[in-house]
């Protein structure tokens, strides 16, 4: 018999993820902290549950996909949390972004009464969530990777099993660290293109496919040239994988010297009120910094 997949945490990736779900036939129950987030899905053919344990009780499988590390920690361990469930045998599923340590505390939490837990946190944005094809980096053990890989595959199209608890948050963060250092990179490159008189667009063509490529090049450096700030991932958010990535960084007694710059510049640009802008506005805090703009 199929397992009963619960989904915990329906926001702007949550929603796409879960109907993903259903679409693959899954039999799904959800739970969100505001109710009327959950009418849609109902709608689907979902049910809803009253609180995370009530849903961790009728499910085998439990997916949160919250906030932050202190959002994870109530929803599961919390009062009325999936802890107070979750049956021997059942596992856990995390797909938010949060820190590694927490994760394996929480796992080792879970193993206290027999329940499994994987940390899958993912990319690709809340498109790649609607569409499922979100890149999912995944740390537990294996057996237990086996088993979640239908509902992995129902949400993603690149699942990397790629360690033991916490090494699927830690594999996140390293890309959160290509991803900023890589837009600081197109930022510096494009006001230096306007300091020399060049056509931004026509230097981006050059450019892009070559050496210099990347996914926020292309995708990222075209919105900028544009002045078009809406987000595909919020300073915000970038914000709070970054204090992750130098927490870690702290931990391990690593320098990053790039992305340190980075959390700072962005810091910047919460107090201006613009955290709410798209994580490629990075390039407004360079251009306060150069006195002009670039396009
Ligand atoms: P979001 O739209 O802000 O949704 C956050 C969800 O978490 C909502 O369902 C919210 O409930 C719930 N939540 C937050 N704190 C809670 C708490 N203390 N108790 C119960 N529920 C709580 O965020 P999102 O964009 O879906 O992101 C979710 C996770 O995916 C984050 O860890 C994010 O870093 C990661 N992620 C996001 C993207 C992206 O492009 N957006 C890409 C990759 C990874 P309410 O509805 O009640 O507020």
């Amino acid at each position: 018999m199929a397992e009963q997949i619960g989904f915990i945490g329906l926001g702007i990736m949550g929603q796409g993820m879960a109907r993903n779900l259903l679409r693959a036939g899954f039999d799904l129950v959800v739970w969100n902290r505001t109710r009327s987030k959950m009418d849609a899905l109902v709608s689907e053919g979902a049910s809803a549950a009253g609180s995370p344990a009530e849903l961790a009780r009728a499910c085998d499988i439990v997916i949160t996909c919250v906030s932050d590390t202190p959002d994870v920690e109530a929803v599961v361990l919390g009062e009325n949390g999936a802890i107070h469930g979750l049956r021997e045998g059942s596992l856990l599923i995390d797909m938010s972004t949060i820190s590694p340590k927490v994760t394996r505390e929480i796992a080792a939490r879970l193993a206290e009464r027999g329940v499994y837990m994987l940390d899958a946190p993912v990319s690709g944005g809340s498109e790649g969530a609607a569409r499922g094809t979100l890149s999912i980096m995944v740390g537990g053990e294996a057996d237990q990777v086996s088993r979640a890989m239908p509902v992995l595959e129902a949400m993603g199209k690149t699942i990397t099993h790629v360690g033991g608890h916490g090494a699927g948050q830690t594999v996140k963060l390293v890309n959160q660290i290509l991803v900023v250092v890589n837009m600081l990179a197109v930022g510096e490159g494009l006001l230096f293109a306007q300091a020399g008189g060049l056509d931004l667009q026509k230097t981006l063509d050059a450019v892009t496919q070559g050496a210099a490529g990347s996914w926020m090049l292309s995708n990222r450096g075209p919105q900028v040239i544009a002045r078009d700030w809406r987000p595909g991932f919020t300073i915000d958010l970038q914000q709070k994988d970054l204090r992750l990535v130098l927490e870690a960084a702290d931990e391990n007694g690593v320098p990053l010297l790039g992305t340190a710059l980075v959390f700072q510049l962005y810091r910047t640009l919460q107090q201006a009120g613009l955290g709410s802008e798209g994580n490629h506005a990075l390039v407004k805090a360079l251009e306060r910094l150069a006195g002009f703009t670039a396009g």
